[in-house]
């Protein structure tokens, strides 16, 4: 696969050129030039794949010759060894051969090793771009900046990784109690993953990497990377999960169409949705949740786009202001808002609605969810309210309930058990440097720490 820059078509990379740049020379997004389709036989034989065989070849499309088909299997086996059940809110996982009249599930995307989504595509990245520099002995630093959930699924995805520093970035107070926790004790003292907590919001964090990617000199002198939604090697494995797990809803409930709830943020899960649409999913609609950061909710309402400075929340990882996939899902679209609005509906919600509602699922139904998928329910739920037509609901669950085990306690009294994963990093001490939001004080700490 081809990428261009989506502000310049001619300006073009592979696969995993595209990657290990981030950015585009212009300061462009990557976009696939073409995207596969699927004839009716082979779209059959992807769904009886397991999800991680589907994920692999899949993958052959997206990368470059440096991949073999093998190599791909094997990578997408490694990194995807853990179960994405779509479950009833009673517990019942969606079983094609088990069809039952339930009609809205949960996609938990949080059963990886740090119990969000963010898994799916920092575990495709981080073995992608270790294959990659296997060839060519370079070293490099990452830089993320995170609102909480990428920087652990990026620094658990490259932990221990010869030649790869991973400095993460996270808003002092931004990230839940836990997230933090995970954050600042991944590996050893000497391990290659550090955590800064930043004196300001995940938009100074946002802005700061961006800033030192703009910086040349900088970038250059460190072989920095990003692994934030910028980069395409985040995006396309997004599409993996949407596809396969379409095909076995839609094996399950033929007749009915099929629609996913997408809490957002940075837009970088919808875009992943949005090509699996565009390859051939049998997916009818993306529903798109916001909480109080709602710039893309109120585009799709009004047609006007208004980035602006983001809002702390009880769903913090959707503390968003300026996504950064939008230009992606305009330039799927060749901006054009009625095609986009065709494709995607969208609702945003306060924290107080998001409380009730967590409380009232636990009570109908006993299922806890975490605030971001309650946002996306929700969403779900005020788009169904208008249809009067059954048609198969899929929330997108994008983080294990205990990773906000500090909120969804006090809202529902109850104690959430914490996976091991997380009960072994609450016993660890934490290890982080302070730092005031400047390039300066990024670049001094560059400087001593890699
Ligand atoms: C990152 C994240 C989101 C938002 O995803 P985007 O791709 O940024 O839109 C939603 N929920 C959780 C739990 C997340 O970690």
């Amino acid at each position: 696969m081809i990428y261009h820059s989506h502000k310049n078509p001619s300006v073009e990379a592979n696969f995993g050129d595209a990657l290990l740049a981030s950015l585009a020379p212009d300061g462009g997004l990557w976009m696939p030039n073409t995207l596969p389709h699927f004839t009716p036989a082979e779209t059959a034989e992807l769904g009886a794949m397991s999800f991680a065989d589907c994920a692999a070849k899949l993958a052959t499309h997206f990368t470059d010759d440096r991949f073999s088909a093998s190599d791909l299997t094997g990578l997408c086996r490694d990194a995807y060894d853990y179960p994405l059940p779509m479950r009833t809110l009673s517990g019942d996982v969606l079983d094609p051969a088990l069809a039952t009249d339930d009609e809205d599930f949960v996609l938990e995307l949080f059963h990886g090793p740090t119990l969000a989504f963010k898994d799916f595509a920092a575990r495709f990245m981080g073995r992608a771009a270790s294959h990659l520099m296997g060839e060519t002995k370079q070293k490099r630093t990452i830089l993320v900046a995170t609102s909480g959930d990428t920087g652990g699924a990026i620094g658990d995805a490259f932990l221990d990784q010869k030649g790869i520093k991973v400095v993460i970035l996270f808003p002092k107070g931004g990230v839940s109690k836990v997230q933090e926790q995970q954050l600042t004790t991944m590996g050893t003292a000497h391990s290659n993953v550090k955590a800064i907590c930043v004196d300001g919001t995940f938009d100074d964090c946002q802005h700061l990497v961006k800033q030192a990617f703009g910086n040349k000199g900088l970038t250059k002198k460190h072989n920095l990377m990003s692994a934030n939604s910028i980069n395409v090697g985040r995006v396309i494995p997004q599409s993996f999960y949407y596809f396969w797990t379409s095909l076995q809803a839609k094996a399950a409930y033929p007749g009915r169409p099929l629609v996913y709830s997408i809490p957002s943020g940075n837009l970088g899960n919808l875009t992943g949705g949005l090509i699996a649409k565009k390859m051939g999913a049998p997916i009818d609609r993306f529903i798109v949740g916001n909480n109080a950061n709602d710039p893309f909710v109120e585009y799709l309402g009004t047609g006007v786009y208004t980035p602006r400075p983001s809002v702390p929340t009880l769903s913090n990882a959707m503390d968003i202001g300026r996504p950064n996939n939008f230009p992606r899902v305009a330039a799927l679209y060749d901006d054009d808002f009625s095609m986009i609005r065709d494709v995607c509906w969208g609702a945003s919600f306060t924290d107080d609605e998001t409380e009730r509602h967590i409380r009232r699922i636990h009570n109908e139904t006993g299922y806890v969810m975490c605030p971001h998928t309650a946002v996306g329910h929700l969403a779900m739920e005020k788009f169904a309210a208008d249809i009067p037509e059954p048609f198969t609901r899929i929330t997108v669950g994008t983080a294990h309930p205990a990773k906000f085990a500090g909120s969804v306690e006090r809202i529902l009294h109850t104690e959430i058990p914490l996976p091991a994963p997380l009960a072994i990093a609450m016993k660890k001490t934490k290890r982080m440097h302070v730092m005031v939001p400047t390039l300066d004080s990024l670049s001094d700490y560059l400087a001593t720490h890699t």
